[in-house]
């Protein structure tokens, strides 16, 4: 069944008059599935996803149609995106989106948040990798050189944890380290991490930075055991956006 916001602010529900209970049968009741919708709601709020991605959506992903290489790498991933969404919990690696600025690696890792928030009740966190760096940074007490459990916690324990832009800042040593251990954790837990990259793995121009450059060998060796590689190639879909609408202008 569809789930529709502006429904649960209906002040009583259909379904169980605002008791909670929904009547199964002649004397039966369950918890009533407004209470389910409510839940799957909060669940998507508190996955932290940032307002500018709020609606992305699978359906709203459009592949460029070409059968060129940006065409096909664009459709096979929104088709590894919506195959993760459908076989969890039976899935044994996230995904690694990895390809240059606008092709739509957010879009896709939040879409995969908000299905799995609405229709499977699944616990997901969206970070950027910048702004982990400095509540990591922000918390750490060098007296007794830990961090903040406050800050750990959640990212440990998301059963999905989307990590945005990974390598946009470089990090000092004790950061790669608690990254290491952060991805390592969840690695060991068996939690699902998907993570998104504008670095690759090989050099598109003489002198560029790969993944590994930014994050180190040891992270990157440990990413391509539990993610899957989906290189997205294209142009990028905010310059479409912009040409596209001054020619409307
Ligand atoms: P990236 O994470 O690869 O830098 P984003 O996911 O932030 O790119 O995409 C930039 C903007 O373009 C977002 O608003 C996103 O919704 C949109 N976008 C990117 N690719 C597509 C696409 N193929 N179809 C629809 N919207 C797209």
């Amino acid at each position: 069944m569809a789930l529709d916001p502006r429904k649960l602010q209906s002040t009583i529900c259909e379904f169980c008059s605002g008791t909670g209970w929904e009547p199964v049968g002649e004397k039966g009741v369950r918890p009533c599935r407004c209470r389910t919708e409510d839940r799957r709601l909060q669940i998507l709020a508190a996955a932290n996803v940032p307002r500018r991605y709020e609606n992305c959506m699978f359906e709203s992903y459009k592949p460029k149609p070409a059968a060129d290489e940006a065409g096909i790498s664009q459709r096979i991933a929104l088709h590894d995106s919506k195959y993760i969404v459908d076989q969890y919990p039976n899935v044994e690696v996230g995904l690694l989106f990895l390809g240059p600025c606008g092709v739509g690696k957010t879009h896709l890792a939040t879409a995969i948040i908000r299905e799995l928030a609405l229709h499977k009740g699944i616990s997901c966190l969206f970070y950027d990798f910048r702004d982990l760096l400095k509540e990591i940074q922000d918390s750490y007490n060098p007296v007794s050189q830990t961090t903040e459990l406050k800050v750990l916690e959640p990212v440990y324990e998301a059963e999905v944890l989307v990590l945005d832009e990974l390598g946009a800042s470089k990090p000092t040593d004790w950061v790669r380290d608690t990254m290491t251990q952060i991805i390592n954790t969840r690695y060991n837990d068996k939690r699902l991490t998907i993570i998104t990259s504008n670095y690759l793995d090989e050099p598109q121009q003489p002198n560029e930075e790969t993944l590994t450059d930014r994050v180190g060998v040891r992270l990157r060796s440990r990413l391509h055991e539990m993610c899957k590689v989906v290189l997205i190639k294209g142009d990028d879909y905010r310059l479409k956006l912009n040409q596209t609408r001054g020619r409307k202008l």
